[in-house]
């Protein structure tokens, strides 16, 4: 597997140049674009590859894919896309660069809801944007909802990355999708006079806020809990996530449930590789793949025959919203206007 960089214009160049020293189609190999990190991806692909003899070039990409693949047209040097967000995949499909996949693996391996019925992208793996809650300064049960965010107790306790950050996007299109524009405006600007400070960081500087005692409540990505928990090379982290509690929100017997989003992929069109590209979706939905995905990254399996690691049980079963992926992304852009109306990023005023 060639290793490669975070920079695209390296990247694709990279990617070029495997290309005219061997014969696409005559070789057993396939090309990947990865939004996901290499610690993740590697074993993943080192683990296919061993089972299929089928090698995998990745290019990890940061910024600017989307416009790389729609640049590239049919001369595209990838087969195939890995990404998290359903804001990326809806993306990519709206930017027409999918091509239609019809997979009875995939069909059996993946519910319906977690991908996308032309087979242009599909889930891998799901998350949740749940609440992480003080121990000490939020009683359980004093935040049931994301609604809860908006109600004036909250001032000046809850903390959260930029809201413009596109899994705070997904949230919000999933209120505009659940309430209406008008009434998800309120509660969103709620949630801003309830902020302790300017929104910042990732995830994790949420609970770090937490455990210094800047705010009571963070929004934040299951995983990240998982992550904190077990990270032996920063045991400060450990620290934040004892200070914590994780909080699955809309649990309510009528409510409907905590909001997800996905991680995923799809085959690009023109894909010199496009069996092998099908295989390796095929493979990344299969028992050993989802495993890794819930072990190593602490994601829920798209395949529920796949169980969630020791650690994902430990914070407890809960009800998951099934709002469909494509109501989200079709009011992303509507949630970002959001955003911008209610100055959410200037943070809390007085
Ligand atoms: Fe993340």
């Amino acid at each position: 597997m060639s290793r490669i960089l975070n920079s695209m214009g390296i990247a694709a160049v990279a990617v070029s140049a495997l290309l005219s020293t061997s014969p696409a189609s005559a070789s057993e190999e396939v090309n990947l674009y990865s939004y996901r990190q290499p610690f993740l991806i590697e074993p993943l692909l080192k683990s296919f590859t061993e089972d299929t003899g089928i090698k995998v070039n990745v290019v990890f990409a940061k910024k600017g894919m989307l416009e790389k693949i729609q640049a590239a047209g049919s001369n595209n040097p990838a087969d195939a896309v890995l990404t998290v967000d359903i804001g990326r995949l809806y993306g990519l499909k709206q930017a027409g660069v999918f091509e239609p996949v019809k997979s009875d693996v995939l069909e059996a391996n993946i519910p319906a809801h977690l991908r996308d019925p032309e087979g242009l992208w599909f889930g891998l793996t799901q998350r949740s944007r749940i609440v992480l809650a003080s121990k000490d300064r939020v009683k359980p049960g004093e935040l049931t909802s994301y609604e809860d965010l908006a109600d004036p107790k909250f001032r000046g306790r809850i903390c959260v990355r930029s809201g413009k950050h596109f899994y705070n996007i997904a949230l919000i299109a999933s209120m505009i999708a659940h309430h209406g524009e008008g009434e998800a405006k309120a509660w969103l600007e709620g949630v801003k006079a309830n902020l302790a400070r300017k929104p910042q960081g990732n995830d994790r500087a949420q609970a770090k806020a937490i455990y210094e005692g800047v705010c009571d409540v963070a929004i934040a990505n299951t995983y990240y809990m998982g992550k904190m928990q077990t990270n032996e090379k920063k045991p400060e982290q450990k620290q934040w996530a004892e200070s914590v509690r994780v909080t699955f929100l809309n649990q309510g017997a009528s409510d409907r449930g905590a909001h997800m989003n996905v991680s995923g992929a799809g085959v690009l069109k023109g894909a010199k590789h496009k069996a092998y590209a099908i295989k390796l979706v095929e493979w990344l939905s299969e028992g050993k793949a989802q495993k890794i995905y819930a072990e190593d990254n602490f994601e829920y399996p798209a395949n529920p025959k796949i169980a969630v690691s020791d650690i994902v049980k430990s914070w407890g079963d809960f009800k998951a919203d099934t709002l469909s992926m494509e109501a989200i992304a079709t009011r992303r852009e509507a949630a970002t206007k959001l955003v911008d109306e209610v100055n959410f990023n200037e943070g809390p005023t007085s």
